[in-house]
């Protein structure tokens, strides 16, 4: 019998259907997703024939020590995680989940970009501890959102965008024309994307071309009393350029769904800045997102193993 491991914490999390569908298969399936030591997990995986990877590091000690590893399946979007220049050295297929988590990661960027537009959660924590402070915040409608990178993220936060009647810039080097339901997307060069946004979103793979793509640079190319959104990688924004931006009054606040080191450090500068909203990198966690991503991880494995027949 096949084994599987499967280290996503999310995985199946609102449903046994994505589980019932590996042991249908005939696959025997074991978890390690709590408490996470590299020394365990490769031991654990040392006996299995596939992995569904959510956030943690594959290693080339670990991939060297699962002999009998065939498949690597990403429980979401983002490889970065994976070193795919090891994995293809030992010759194991790795698959991923586009797309399926697109409008729940939109979702959060838009909400993290009304959150601190309107100062929503420090207006909330206020109350709660018995304030009642009448905070003034700015619209987002009639302004520029600039999205860096345009993939299935960056277009469903675009379609969002246009609802709230928004300005929108994409800069992605990748893409020469917009197909036409974007035609009210300017697409941008970086500079352009930069200085004439109110609001910048940030939708690319954590890469060693995009780590510390937003730094202090950048952040002063930027207008004074702009936002960062960030949902896509800790890493691709300096935390500490951003700090020193905020504290200077010149960016007006940051809503990060991402940080360069997760969870966050205890006494995190980040965490006592009042402009600043941070999530636990939860963008692709709304029941309907995890359910699809763990269906397709989960298929996504079973498919390799028919077809290798
Ligand atoms: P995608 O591959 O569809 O789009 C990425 C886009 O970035 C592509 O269009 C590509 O051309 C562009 N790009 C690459 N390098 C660039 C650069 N240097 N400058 C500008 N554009 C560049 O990916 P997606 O589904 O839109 O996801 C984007 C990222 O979001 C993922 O790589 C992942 O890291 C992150 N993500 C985060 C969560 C979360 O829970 N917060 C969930 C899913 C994905």
């Amino acid at each position: 019998m096949r084994r599987v491991l499967i280290t996503s914490r999310s995985f199946g999390q609102v449903s046994d259907e994505p589980l019932n569908l590996l042991t249908d298969a005939g696959f025997e399936v074991d978890f390690y997703n709590v408490k996470y030591e590299e020394k365990e997990f490769i031991q654990k995986l040392s006996g299995c024939d596939a992995l569904i990877i959510g956030a943690n590091q594959l290693t080339e000690e670990a991939v060297a020590a699962a002999v009998k590893l065939k498949v690597v399946s990403k429980h979401g979007t983002g490889l970065d995680n994976i070193d795919l220049d090891v994995t293809k050295k030992y010759k194991i297929h790795v698959t991923n989940v586009p797309a399926a988590n697109s409008n729940a990661v939109a979702d959060l960027a838009f909400s993290l970009m009304l959150d601190v537009a309107r100062k929503t959660s420090y207006a909330s924590n206020k109350v709660k501890k018995g304030q009642w402070p009448k905070v003034i915040g700015v619209d987002v409608c009639g302004k520029t959102l600039s999205l860096i990178g345009f993939g299935e993220i960056g277009k469903c936060v675009a379609r969002r965008a246009r609802g709230f009647s928004m300005n929108v810039l994409a800069y992605d080097p990748y893409i020469k024309k917009l197909p036409d339901e974007f035609n009210f997307v300017k697409l941008a060069t970086f500079e352009e994307a930069l200085g004439n946004a109110d609001f910048l979103s940030v939708h690319v793979p954590l890469t060693s071309g995009t780590r510390g793509l937003i730094d202090k640079n950048e952040l002063q190319m930027m207008k004074k009393g702009s936002f960062i959104i960030n949902t896509s990688r800790g890493g691709i924004v300096s935390e500490d350029d951003l700090i020193e931006s905020i504290e200077k009054g010149h960016t007006a606040g940051a809503g990060l769904d991402v940080l360069e080191t997760e969870p966050i450090n205890a006494g995190s500068r980040l965490a006592e800045l009042d402009q600043v909203t941070i999530t636990p990198h939860i963008g692709m966690y709304s029941h309907e997102a995890i359910n699809t991503v763990s269906m397709v991880a989960a298929q996504n494995v079973i498919e390799f193993f028919e077809k290798s027949e």
